[in-house]
Order: structure tokens, then sequence, then C-alpha cells
């Protein structure tokens, strides 16, 4: 007889974002007549840039002549675009990572979800808190997590990132295995330092902790110092496995393409006590469970990160860039407690009164913005709210202009 996975009962309530459209179209249809601009879930506006548009028609002419027709790809992604992210993401850089140790995928999300099928099920979990809810509902799902209660679940082992903090949380007291990180971080729009991110690489070496690092947004750091992957830190190929994505890099948000680092350098035990690679486990994985990311997708990705197509993307992420400084002063101008929005797209709002679905409300209904209450991304991250850069810049300016003349609408 068939039994369903009971973990997924664990999981809490709808979405945070299916709650945030909800209250939206509620709003919406008492007051048809509001002008309500968007700043609240994190997907880009600009289209795709014209060195991406030239390389997909391109590709499209090919799968339409029998010489250059492609069907099945390699599962890892093609050589030429794994090797175009080594040279632009890493080289460049003077890290040495290799094209085999690099993985293409159809998104980051789907990738740190499937990552933990090379986790032993009885592995500790730990998180950033707030956190990108993809990292805890994947492992309840896997049933890593235990019971929900009091706001927390009872096996996930939460690390508070506040502004008493700097965002930056400490590292556990009790063992964990696996920690997942996101720099710059989604929602707080926190980076870290060099000197942090080799205290943290340095802990997980000690003990022998397996960190997920997660930099979808490593291309909207402005900070020069700032580390923009875990690999610039001495030892890290040896405790991390990183995850990009084309999605805010490059407007891939519905184009899909992403890519995973899995270095050589991860070898550890297995539930038999066998030495595992890591690498060749994902390699093994990908094989078996995926036929790569289709080729019209993967030429214009490439294209993104060829000079030219980098300079154009680039362009874009400074146009957002420049909304998050707008919004970051307009706020701090206004009064507000703001944090991030320098090297992130987003900006974290300190909450006056403290409740974060109260002042989402509020400013719902009388700015008619929507925005992220903090709340959806974890206990700590009660408080707070937190604000895109990716609306167009005429919104965001007059989503500024309601908050800073404080008029109701
Ligand atoms: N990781 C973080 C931290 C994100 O914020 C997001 C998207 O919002 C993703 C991953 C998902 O990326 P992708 O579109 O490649 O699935």
């Amino acid at each position: 007889m068939f039994t369903a996975n009971g973990y997924y009962s664990l999981l809490q309530g709808s979405y945070l974002f299916s709650e945030i459209a909800k209250r939206a179209a509620a709003f919406s249809s008492a007051h048809p007549e509001a002008d309500i601009i968007r700043m609240g879930i994190g997907d880009v506006t600009r289209p795709l840039v014209p060195a991406v548009i030239d390389a997909m028609h391109k590709a499209v002419d090919e799968m339409a002549h029998e010489e250059t027709f492609r069907g099945y790809g390699p599962e890892d992604g093609y050589e030429f675009l794994r090797e175009a992210i080594v040279r632009r993401d890493y080289l460049s850089r003077g890290i040495p990572v290799g094209p085999d140790e690099v993985f293409v995928s159809d998104g980051a999300k789907c990738d740190v979800g499937n990552i933990q099928e090379l986790f032993s099920s009885d592995c500790v979990i730990a998180v950033q808190d707030p956190v990108y809810p993809v990292y805890v509902d994947t492992n309840v799902m896997s049933g890593r997590s235990g019971r929900f209660i009091n706001g927390a679940y009872e096996k996930i082992v939460y690390l508070p990132a506040t502004a008493e903090n700097g965002f930056v949380p400490e590292m556990p007291k009790q063992k964990v295995d696996v920690m997942y990180l996101c720099y710059p971080n989604n929602p707080t729009g926190a980076t870290l330092t060099r000197e942090q991110l080799k205290s943290i690489v340095e802990y997980a070496i000690e003990n022998r902790v397996l960190i997920l690092y997660d930099s979808a947004y490593e291309a909207y750091i402005q900070t020069d110092s700032a580390p923009h992957s875990i690999y610039e830190i001495d030892g890290a190929k040896q405790c991390a496995i990183e995850c990009r994505s084309m999605s805010k890099t490059a407007g891939f948000t519905g184009t899909r393409c992403a890519y995973t680092v899995v270095p050589k350098d991860l070898v550890y035990r297995d539930t038999f006590g066998n030495e595992v690679s890591l690498n060749k486990m994902w390699f093994r994985r990908m094989a078996t469970k995926f036929n790569g990311v289709a080729y019209i997708i993967q030429r214009a990705a490439e294209a993104a990160l060829s000079d030219e197509g980098y300079r154009q993307i680039l362009g874009v992420v400074d146009d957002y860039m420049e909304n998050a400084r707008i919004i970051r002063t307009s706020l701090a101008d206004s009064g507000f407690e703001v944090y991030g929005g320098v090297d992130a797209p987003y900006i974290w709002l300190k909450v006056p009164g403290g409740d974060s679905w109260a002042f989402f409300d509020e400013l719902l209904t009388r700015y008619h913005i929507i925005a992220t209450p903090g709340a959806g991304f974890g206990r700590s991250g009660e408080g707070y709210l937190r604000m895109t850069a990716f609306a167009s810049r005429a919104n965001t300016i007059r989503a500024m202009e309601r908050i800073r003349e404080g008029r109701a609408l």
C-alpha cells in the first residue's frame, strides 16, 4: 500500500509570497483604483541584454539545420559554458577552479534543494536566521527538521543574523554537519568581509562542516574588498560547495541557468564508512536525474559571460543598484533605520513598532507599496521588512516619495 511522505505535513502554512499575494489581491479588489507599487518578490524586470539575445537567435538557427542541430547535451553542461564560467568567475580572480568542478543546472533553487541528496539523512543542518526559505523547506521535506515548535524546527540549528551582530552569525556552539550561508545575503543585503569569511572557513575545516555557499547575488557586490567567492579563502575548496545563478546576474529568472561548484577536494566518509568524493557523487546524480540545460540557454549564458555581454549585464546591475541607493538614502532621510542595499539588491528596513506583518499592511494600505515582511524569513526577521531594488526607476522614486511625504493615499 502506498504511503505518502509525511514530512511534507511539517511544512509551515502557505509559502511567504502566496500570503503576500493574497493580502495584495484582497486590498486591490477592495480598492481597484489603487496604483500599487511592487517591491516585494525578488524578480528582475529589465530585459535580457543584446549580447544574450543575439546568442539565443544564433543558437535557435543552429537547431534548424541538421549539421548544427543538438539533441541531448552533457548532463553537467557544455564545456564551452563551463570554461566560460571558470574564466569569468574564478580564474579572473586567481581562483583555481577547473571546468570539471562546475555543474550547469536550470537554477540555484533546484541546486540548493537537490544537493542534499549528497547528505546522509542524519546530518544536522544550520541556517542563518533570517533565511532564504528554500534551505529550510527542502530539509523539512527530506526529514531533517523535526517538528515546528515556537516558530522554529527542533532539529535545525538557527544562527541569528541581526543588526546587533552586523548580520554575520556566530558559529554554532553545538555540533552541526552542514551550514547554509548566503552572501551577499537575501534578505538582509549584508556581505562578509574577507576576515569574517576566513574565520568561518577555518571553523568549517576544523569541525569538518560542509558549507553550502549561495552567492546568487555576487554580481551586485560594489565594495572592492568584499570577497566574491568563498574560494578566495585558502582551504575553502576542502569545505565548501558554491552555488551561483544567472537569474539575478543576467536577468535569467525566466530563462533559467545556474551553476554549482563542487570541488574535487571535498572528500568525506559516507554512511558505510567509505571515502567518497562529493564531486563524483554530484556528477553521478546529475547524470542519473538530469538531462542538461537547453543548448540555446547555455549559449545565451556563455554570451552573458563574454567581455561584451558581461559589460552589458553589469550595466543592468548598476541600474538596479542605483535604485538600491535611492531606496536606502530616501528611507534613511525619512528617519528609518536601514541596512543592506550597498552590495545587494535588497534593503532591510527596521520596522517602527517591531511587527513586520503590521508594517507590511500599513505600507500596503497607506502607501500602496508591497514589500516583504521580515518575519516570513524566520524568527530573527521579525521587526524588519525587505524591499527590493528590482522595480522600475520611476516606480522606485514614486514609492520613496510616497513614504517621504508620509501621505495617506
Ligand atoms: N538563492 C537565493 C539566495 C535566491 O534569493 C534565489 C532567488 O531568489 C535563488 C537562489 C534562486 O535562484 P534561481 O533563479 O537560479 O533558481
